[in-house]
């Protein structure tokens, strides 16, 4: 069989929903982007009276949203105590205190608006790559057992009913976490805009904005359009048409593959816990078994730059085997990438500069904090308290290496990349 290079999530997609096919000369509120976000933001705004048009530069779904590996869970990326130093007290403990009500609110949309993404329940584990990640995700989960969030640590003898290789030092079990196809994901809060009467544009890129009056005018590839407010809510695909953002999350792209069908008895073997799996080394691989329980999903960051398709799925297929030495040779159905929008602190943040509301900065952890971050722009947009959060405060910050356009400084990253994934793994062989 030959390797597909679109996501294994567009297979047996259903056609696509009709579009409107211009933009109106006027909305109270523009949203920038058709992925999670701009859905998400756009339902929470109409449904608080607000009139809405989305405008996205393709189709709607092509950006990161229907790209990702479907884990589903949201917990900091930073502990306390550096959370604490980048942004207050305030700002650290709300951010915690709101990871289950995020998770919470995402599950409860997708049960009132009868999507069906095959969720499940599967949880999520962290496996410690080395022995010192092994003490610092034991930290993590003390520091969570202050919250409502869930995390069990599991000791190296036992990681063995999760998953089937003898690599990692121990890891956590977030058993609120699941698993999604984002694909589905997608389409559902698609259909729930399209069904409250959202104008959603196609092939309308914005290619700037002009502040006019108490508004703005935005030119997109359609027309003019004046807006009292707009959404930005472009994440990994901004770019230096939005200077301010696009110095401030930048594109960093992840790879998957997923394998032909395999056993059920292999799968078993290789993955026991059928968990959502997340490793804490460099290459920040994950993986999972597809919702129907038929093939493996293997994803990770083979390059800090876009490269060949097919290099970075063999790059992967060699991680997978490292992994589990016996899927050597195992056949690749599926092979693609998509820009996951990163923050330098690894935070996302919610906020607005002079009327232009945005969402992003979500580093690669999308599915629960991007449809919640987007609800909540949505809200601030229109004036609505519930736009209140924690998010508020999680500043995005500039970096000197990147003074804005293309992330340029990801070349030398990359190099410095591949330097320290070998050398961690000769390490590792040498142990
Ligand atoms: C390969 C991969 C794997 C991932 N795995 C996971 C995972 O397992 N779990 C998890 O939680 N997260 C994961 N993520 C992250 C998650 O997918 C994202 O955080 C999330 O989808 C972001 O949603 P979004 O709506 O903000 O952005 P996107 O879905 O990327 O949408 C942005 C949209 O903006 C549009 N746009 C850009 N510029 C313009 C413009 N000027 N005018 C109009 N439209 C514009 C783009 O075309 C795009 O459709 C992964 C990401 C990738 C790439």
């Amino acid at each position: 069989m030959k390797l597909t290079t679109t996501p294994y999530w567009w297979e047996d997609r259903p056609p696509a929903p009709d579009l409107t096919p211009q933009p109106p000369e006027k909305t109270d509120l523009l949203v920038i982007g058709a992925g999670y976000t701009g859905l998400s933001a756009a339902i929470a705004a109409h449904d608080a009276g607000a009139n809405v048009t989305i405008v996205e530069a393709d189709q709607p779904g092509i950006g990161a949203s229907t790209r990702n590996g479907g884990m589903f869970g949201a917990h900091p990326r930073l502990s306390l105590a550096r959370l604490t130093k980048l942004y207050g007290q305030e700002t650290a403990e709300g951010v915690f205190s709101e990871a289950t009500p995020a998770l919470n609110f995402v599950r409860d949309l997708q049960i009132r608006e009868n999507i069906d993404c095959d969720f499940q329940q599967s949880g999520r584990i962290v496996m410690a790559w080395e022995r010192k990640d092994f003490d610092g995700l034991k930290k993590l989960a003390e520091e969570l057992s202050s919250t409502s969030v869930k995390a069990e640590i599991i000791e190296k003898a036992d990681l063995g009913n999760e998953v089937g290789t003898n690599l990692y030092y121990g890891g956590i079990l977030m058993p609120q976490h699941g698993s999604l196809q984002p694909r589905k994901f997608h389409d559902g809060l698609l259909n729930a805009a399209l069904k409250r009467g959202v104008a959603i544009v196609g092939e309308c890129r914005v290619n700037s904005l002009e502040r006019v009056g108490g508004g703005y005018l935005a030119k997109t590839a359609k027309g003019e359009v004046r807006a009292d407010k707009i959404i930005l809510a472009t994440n990994g695909y901004t770019d230096k048409s939005f200077p301010w953002h696009n110095r401030r999350v930048f594109p960093l792209p992840s790879y998957l593959i997923a394998t032909e069908p395999l056993s059920p008895n292999f799968l078993s073997q290789l993955a026991p816990g059928r968990r959502m799996m997340v490793e804490t080394r460099a290459r920040h691989s994950y993986y999972r078994v597809s919702p129907d329980g038929t093939r493996l999903l293997f994803g990770g960051r083979a390059a800090m730059k876009p490269i060949e398709i097919h290099k970075a799925a063999a790059r992967l297929a060699a991680t997978m085997a490292e992994v589990w030495p016996e899927t050597k040779g195992v056949k690749l159905a599926h092979a693609w990438t998509g820009n996951t929008g990163y923050a330098f602190n690894h935070m996302p943040e919610v906020g607005q500069i002079d009327g232009l509301h945005y969402a992003m900065g979500f580093s690669g952890s999308g599915t629960v904090m991007a449809p919640y971050l987007g609800a909540k722009a949505g809200w601030q947009a229109v004036g609505d308290p519930r736009g209140q959060t924690a998010y508020l405060g999680t500043r995005l910050r500039t970096h000197w290496l990147h003074p804005g356009g293309k992330p340029y400084f990801l070349q030398a990253a990359d190099l410095w990349y591949q330097y320290a994934v070998d050398t961690a793994q000769n390490i590792k062989a040498r142990l």
